[in-house]
């Protein structure tokens, strides 16, 4: 057998042909035999079950009925032709219709012979029908029954158009398989097909497109499910360990002053346990031979920017120098104002950089940032610019990594530090949108993760509730108590992208409808939106930062970061069109003080099942990680990771959420592997060696971000 075959491209298939080719690659993607080969049914007809006359139900189900036509009648109306056989067994009577091909079928159907036939059930008055069913005669039906059951391939509404139904598909793939002679070389190595008694990978093929029975079905998807996922573990793996190697990093072996004066007179408050626990372990990371790349995971209000800071101080012991880059102008500057409040009887120079940085001050920080001068530079992706050089970068942190995507992250490795000999400075990712430990394992398996999982002390729980739009003037009612106690209040509105102009609208409705509620000069209200100037949305944000009003009006700006911990409300109208983690974020905004905090969750009585799943998970826990846990079952990962990411986790067989347990096996079994042979040189590994090698050479596994 041609090692190639594979590859060969599908035009050459009997049966296909070049145009057939062209619609296949466009509609599916599909170039090769291999493609075809790895383009899996969807769902399976089980043919190997019969149904009577009277057990049928509209269900929309495809079903297989034995019984004979005993009349065809022609039926004419305003809208067409239409054929009708009459169709029974021994328990009752249905309809056969054809809306197309009259005279041909007309002519080949036989009375009062035995059919099976088979199709989608539908229903008229009391009457069941199925329109344009398969039909075969049922002595041939017996001596035929090799396929027992029936694949259904993924389509389009193209690929049907042009005649490649389903039908053809199938003997596309039956025609692969014949001409293949099932040359398919294992993957995987002896050992594992042993101890987790897996099918070859051959029969897993053949198996997955024209299953036997439900038996080898199921395991013929759990094969190619173990495949898929050992493999893109093996690479996240590898891929990890080559960085751990080949990556020197700048090795930060001092605790040195800045460090133990900052720790001893400056922190305002005792670290919690998970604080210390996290600082101890990146320091021991920094401190390696290493490069650092790691996640640090902690929920809202956990207190990572102490963390932070902290692991700035390490660097600036080391001789090097810091950066911290948050997603918007405003949780830059709020990061600044905080670390320069913090740093206050330290010598540490730190500075500000974003899009509104005036041009002469620019040129000044460039060149303190060249020189050394500066020790932290904190900022938005205006820190990416080309033209920002550090001295010697020894440490890049980036602030809810979620909002950058994968390119921005990439050019933080390549400020690269020319005192630590180009060594690319240590990255430390933080988020507080907890990723599923499935996910995180997926998604970053060749990232370190660390995790703040506790809360600073004498936080009180967030309430949440869900109130109805018409009980409005109640929740007024209650803004105006706690104001009254000197709270302050946010009011959030949506800001979606496809219908921004209503959203606008619906905020400024919201806006004109609380002035008037909450009438000057007793209540003051801050209003901040996207379509506002930098310097007004400071403006506004300042008064409502200094309490000089009461109430802050706003669209998600503020989901991020914001820290006020006077504001002890949260109000969120429209709350049902909120995603779980977005709403998560936006309650962390309140509960940052000593009060009770609460979070009203506004909708109308219109509610979808999933948008009823939200709000009642928001309204029975604060935990992020359970909340993410849903927000994976309702979205599926690739939403979850936003749009930006999702293609990395187009996998064709394995789900991560669903699979979640093979999962666990595979990256198991890669580890042990790995541990015993890291080079696959051992003569067993060669399956897989051989494998991967392939993978990687043609990227059809993930194209990894970091
Ligand atoms: P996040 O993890 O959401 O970024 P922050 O770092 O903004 O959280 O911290 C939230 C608040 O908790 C801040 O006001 C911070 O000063 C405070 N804080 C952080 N750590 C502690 C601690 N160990 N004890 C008391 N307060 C803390
Ligand atoms: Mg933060």
């Amino acid at each position: 057998m041609n090692p190639n075959f594979l590859q060969t491209p599908i035009a050459y298939l009997k049966g296909v042909g070049p145009s057939r080719a062209d619609v296949l690659k466009a509609e599916l993607g599909i170039e090769t035999y291999r493609d075809l080969l790895h383009l899996f049914p969807n769902r399976y007809l089980d043919r190997t079950s019969y149904y009577k006359i009277n057990q049928l139900q509209p269900s929309g189900a495809d079903v297989q009925v034995v019984g004979k036509i005993i009349h065809l009648k022609m039926v004419e109306q305003k809208r067409g032709k239409r054929l009708v056989a009459t169709f029974v067994d021994e328990t009752g009577q249905m309809e056969l219709v054809w809306f197309r091909g009259h005279k041909w079928i007309k002519e080949s159907l036989k009375i009062n012979e035995p059919y099976v036939v088979f199709g989608r059930v539908s229903q008229y008055g009391s009457t069941f029908s199925i329109p344009h069913p398969e039909m075969e005669l049922l002595h041939k039906h017996q001596q035929g029954l090799k396929i027992a059951m029936q694949p259904i391939f993924p389509s389009t509404e193209k690929l049907s158009a042009s005649g490649i139904t389903n039908r053809v598909v199938s003997k596309m793939v039956q025609q692969l398989l014949l001409e293949s002679k099932g040359y398919f070389p294992e993957s995987l190595s002896k050992d594992i097909l042993e101890e987790l008694r897996l099918i070859p990978k051959a029969e897993a093929l053949f198996n997955i497109h024209f299953p036997k029975n439900q038996e080898l079905l199921a395991r013929a998807q759990f094969r190619l499910k173990f495949e898929e996922l050992f493999f893109v573990q093996m690479q996240l793996i590898s891929k990890k360990m080559l960085r751990k190697q080949k990556i020197k990093g700048l090795p930060f072996e001092n605790v040195g002053e800045h460090f133990t004066t900052f720790f001893e007179n400056h922190l305002p408050f005792e670290l919690t346990e998970a604080q210390k626990r996290v600082i101890k372990e990146i320091r021991n990371d920094m401190g390696s031979n290493a490069q650092m790349n790691r996640l640090l995971q902690g929920d809202v209000g956990s207190g990572k920017t102490i963390v932070a800071l902290m692991c700035m101080l390490l660097a600036i012991d080391n001789g090097f120098q810091a950066c911290l880059m948050a997603p918007t102008e405003i949780l830059a500057t709020q990061h600044y104002n905080g670390l320069k409040e913090l740093l206050v009887n330290m010598d540490i120079k730190i500075a500000l950089l974003t899009g509104s940085t005036k041009k002469s001050e620019r040129t000044l920080l460039h060149n303190q940032l060249e020189n050394g001068n500066l020790n932290i530079l904190v900022g938005t992706h205006a820190i990416l610019e080309d033209k920002v050089q550090f001295h010697n970068l020894g440490l890049a942190i980036v602030d809810e990594q979620h909002r950058f995507g994968v390119a921005q992250r990439s050019k933080l490795w390549h400020k690269s530090s020319p005192k630590g000999g180009g060594a690319p400075p240590h990255i430390l990712v933080m988020t507080a949108t907890p990723i599923p430990r499935t996910l995180a394992m997926s998604l970053y398996g060749d990232l370190d993760v660390s995790v703040i999982d506790e809360l600073p002390p004498g936080r009180k729980p967030i309430t949440t509730v869900h109130r109805f739009d018409n009980n409005r003037l109640k929740v007024f009612g209650f803004l105006k108590e706690e104001i009254k106690k000197g709270r302050q209040v946010y009011i959030v509105y949506p800001l979606i992208q496809e219908s921004e102009a209503m959203d606008y609208k619906d905020l400024m409705d919201g806006y004109e409808s609380i002035a008037r509620d909450f009438p000057q000069p007793e209540y003051q209200i801050s209003i901040v939106h996207g379509q506002m100037k930098p310097a007004d949305k400071d403006y506004e944000m300042e008064r409502f930062v200094k309490g000089e009003t009461q109430i802050m009006v706003a669209t998600t700006v503020i989901e991020v970061g914001v820290n006020v911990p006077n504001a002890s409300v949260m109000i969120i109208e429209s709350a049902e069109r909120f995603g779980l983690s977005q709403l998560h974020q936006l309650r962390g905004r309140v509960g940052r003080g000593a009060e009770q905090s609460f979070c009203i969750l506004m909708t109308g009585h219109k509610l979808s099942e999933d948008a009823k799943t939200r709000l009642q998970t928001m309204t029975s826990t604060n935990d992020g990680f359970e909340i993410a846990e849903v927000d994976l079952k309702l979205r599926g990962p690739g939403d979850l990771m936003g749009t930006q990411q999702s293609g990395l986790l187009t996998l064709k067989i394995a789900d991560i959420v669903k699979d979640n347990q093979i999962l666990q096996t595979a990256r198991y079994h890669v580890l042990q592997l790995l541990k015993n042979d890291p080079k696959l040189e051992k003569e067993e590994n060669a399956p897989v060696l051989r494998a991967f090698t392939r993978m990687m050479a043609q990227k059809t596994i993930w194209n990894y971000i970091s």
